[in-house]
């Protein structure tokens, strides 16, 4: 929670911000990286306010030049805040909606965060409708009374692409607030708060951190009062952030530009690639000139990502088959992390009913693409009728 102790200049490119911003200060001898901080507390005398360090659950050292550089990333005007996990963060994020509230969500949101509202409207702290966020017409028709419109474009695992901004200001005139999960997408492709969203939240354990090694979330907002809502919501609830799992986060962060363009292009070629096959069905790729969301996409994303969803012929038994088959593919959950992973998402018991049994989430990774897509296709070949 403190502000940049370096003089980072402002007008630089997100490329170079991930790699400049965070640093210590420029004095002689001291690290050109910042330490991890052990403490659970720190010295002091005299009142403690919101915004001192005073205690470990209130702040650590080594959360602020993570929280200050994915602050700069997502262009807001206050650090981000960094949390235990992404669902934290959501959870943190939710808490802005009044009791009994109403949430207007994705039907394909990410499904711990549906989870997590459907838990919530168990016990009346909110009300849910969800809707298709691609649809923007179906999305307007459902603002009246609303108090948060959450927004995740893409979507996951469908690959929907919502118009963020336009969706902002309709549940703006509405009187709701706005957040949009962009784990997907990262800062790098889009900056939600630019376009009127008031509140971002990132599963950092995704890209940010990249190296699938750590859980951890964030949100970010350049609003002060909401900034003091979530931070005293992490601070009473207590999901903080380990200060070596923020260190490696902030260590993951240096690369994304580089991770996020070699990745991306992959996507690309292998998402091409995919759609001739005969073994696969349909692929949802935003980046392909045929996706319903790929103007869309175009108009407001830089880069499509690496997220890919394919639909095997033959269902799921056929599906969970080239799982097994792949050698250089690891068949597990989550994504954005260096290595590619691939999973049948109906294997979760919680996801939406229509994710279609047969579709496969694609996380492509930076290994070199001719592999990648060789072990695909052997896996693809492999599988019988
Ligand atoms: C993984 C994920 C989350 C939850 O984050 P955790 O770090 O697993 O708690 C939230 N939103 C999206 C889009 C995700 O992919």
């Amino acid at each position: 929670m403190s502000q940049s102790a370096s003089q980072h200049p402002d007008h630089l490119a997100p490329d170079t911000v991930v790699v400049s911003a965070g640093r210590p200060e420029r004095t002689h001898d001291s690290p050109v990286n910042p330490p991890v901080v052990l403490s659970s507390t720190f010295f002091g005398l005299g009142e403690v306010v919101q915004g001192d360090r005073a205690y470990g659950r209130y702040s650590n050292p080594t959360w602020d030049p993570f929280e200050e550089t994915l602050g700069e990333l997502e262009g807001a005007e206050l650090p981000a805040l960094v949390f235990a996990s992404g669902l934290a963060a959501v959870a943190a994020a939710l808490s802005l909606v009044p009791a009994g509230g109403v949430v207007v969500m994705p039907q394909h949101s990410y499904q711990g965060s549906l989870a997590l509202a459907e838990d919530l409207a168990g016990r009346g702290a909110v009300k849910i409708r969800t809707v298709d966020i691609a649809d923007t017409e179906a999305v307007k028709a459902q603002l009246e009374g609303a108090d948060m419109v959450w927004l995740e474009s893409p979507t996951n695992p469908m690959l929907e692409i919502a118009e963020l901004g336009v969706l902002a200001q309709a549940a703006h005139d509405a009187g709701a607030l706005v957040v949009a999960d962009n784990t997907f997408s990262t800062p790098l492709g889009q900056r939600p708060l630019e376009v009127g969203v008031d509140v971002v939240v990132h599963s950092v354990t995704k890209y940010l951190a990249g190296h699938s090694d750590v859980v951890l979330g964030a949100v970010v907002t350049s609003n002060p009062d909401l900034q003091a809502k979530l931070l005293t919501h992490r601070s009473l609830h207590g999901a903080i952030a380990g200060p070596f799992a923020t260190w490696l986060a902030l260590r993951g962060v240096r690369t994304l530009a580089l991770r996020v363009d070699r990745s991306q292009a992959t996507a690309a070629e292998l998402a091409a690639k995919l759609q001739q096959h005969p073994r696969v069905e349909a692929v949802r790729y935003p980046g392909l000139p045929g996706d319903p969301g790929h103007e869309r996409a175009k108009a407001q994303m830089n880069g499509f990502g690496s997220i890919i969803a394919i639909q095997i012929r033959g269902g799921s038994a056929a599906a969970e088959a080239v799982t097994e088959a792949l050698q250089l593919w690891l068949p597990a959950t989550s994504l954005g992390g260096v290595e590619s992973l691939i999973e049948r998402r109906r294997r979760h018991v919680n996801e939406p009913k229509s994710v279609p049994e047969n579709l496969l989430r694609l996380s492509v990774g930076i290994e070199n693409a001719a592999d990648l897509w060789a072990d695909l296709e052997q896996a693809l070949e492999k599988v019988q009728d």
